[in-house]
C-alpha cells in the first residue's frame, strides 16, 4: 500500500477516516482529505495502540486499523450476495491477489445493496437471469496488471462489473439492457460505465458519472436508446 500522510487525498484516506470515526476517534469530517484533524486522529489511534506516533498511515498502522475494524465492521452481506461477490480473482492473477481490506467493507456493503436493487428489477422481466459479478475488488498490483484506471473504484471495493447468466435455456438480458435498467435505478448518483460487450461497470461514487467505453459503442448506444 502507498503511505498516507498529511496532504494526501482520495478514497483510501476516506476509508481511514471512516474507520477512525467508527472506532470513536475524532479525525474531523470524513472528506477524503488528509489534513490536520486526520493527522491528529491517526496519532490518537497510534498512541492508543502503542505504535510509533508519526501521524502517517504505513503498513503497521494500517494493519492495526484492519485488526480493530475486523471486530467492528460486519462482513458485507445482503440477501443474495456476499463478500465472495466482491473478492473475485482471475486464476492467472492469483499471485497479485489479496482479499478486500476490512476498511473497505462499508463500501462493499453499499455495492451489494445496489446489486440487490438491480437483481430485483432484472427478475421482473427475466425471471431466470442470474446476475453475476465479472470483476469486483482489485488490489493495486492486480488493477495495474488488468489495465484499470489509476484511481479505479475497483481499488476500494466501490465497484463491480455486472453481467448476466441463465440456469435454463432462455433469453437473458445483454449489457445494453442491464445498462438501461441501471440508468433508471441510479439516476441521482454513482458511476456507470456503459457500452462494453461483456459487462456494465457500476460504482457507488457520490457524483453522478456516466461513460462509454469507446466512441463506437457510444454511438451504438445512442441509436438503441431511440427505440
Ligand atoms: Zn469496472
Amino acid at each position: 500500500m502507498a503511505l498516507m500522510k498529511k496532504g494526501c487525498k482520495g478514497e483510501d484516506v476516506r476509508a481511514v477516516q471512516e474507520g477512525l470515526t467508527a472506532l470513536g476517534i475524532d479525525c474531523g469530517p470524513i472528506d477524503g482529505k488528509f489534513g490536520k484533524k486526520t493527522k491528529a486522529g491517526v496519532e490518537a489511534f497510534q498512541r492508543q495502540n502503542a505504535l510509533k506516533v508519526d501521524g502517517i498511515v504505513g503498513p503497521i498502522t494500517d494493519g492495526a486499523l484492519e485488526a480493530k475494524l475486523k471486530n467492528l465492521y460486519p462482513e458485507p452481506k445482503t440477501e443474495h450476495y456476499s463478500l465472495a461477490d466482491i473478492n473475485i480473482c482471475r486464476p492467472a492473477l492469483r499471485h497479485l491477489w489479496q482479499d478486500l481490506p476490512v476498511k473497505y467493507y462499508p463500501n462493499a456493503q453499499k455495492v451489494l445493496e445496489r446489486m440487490e436493487l438491480v437483481r430485483e428489477k432484472l427478475l421482473r422481466t427475466w425471471p431466470y437471469a442470474v446476475l453475476q459479478v465479472r470483476n469486483g475488488y482489485r488490489p493495486e498490483a492486480y488493477n495495474k496488471q488488468v489495465g484499470g484506471a489509476r484511481k479505479s473504484r475497483h481499488l476500494y471495493g466501490q465497484a463491480v462489473d455486472l453481467m448476466c447468466k441463465t440456469d435454463v435455456i432462455q433469453y437473458v438480458p445483454n449489457c445494453y439492457q442491464i445498462g438501461v435498467l441501471c440508468l433508471a435505478l441510479f439516476n441521482e448518483d454513482g458511476g456507470l460505465g456503459l457500452g462494453s460487450n461483456t459487462n456494465v461497470h457500476m460504482d457507488i461514487r457520490e457524483k453522478k458519472t456516466r461513460w462509454y467505453y469507446t466512441y463506437k459503442t457510444m454511438k451504438a448506444w445512442e441509436k438503441n436508446q431511440q427505440y
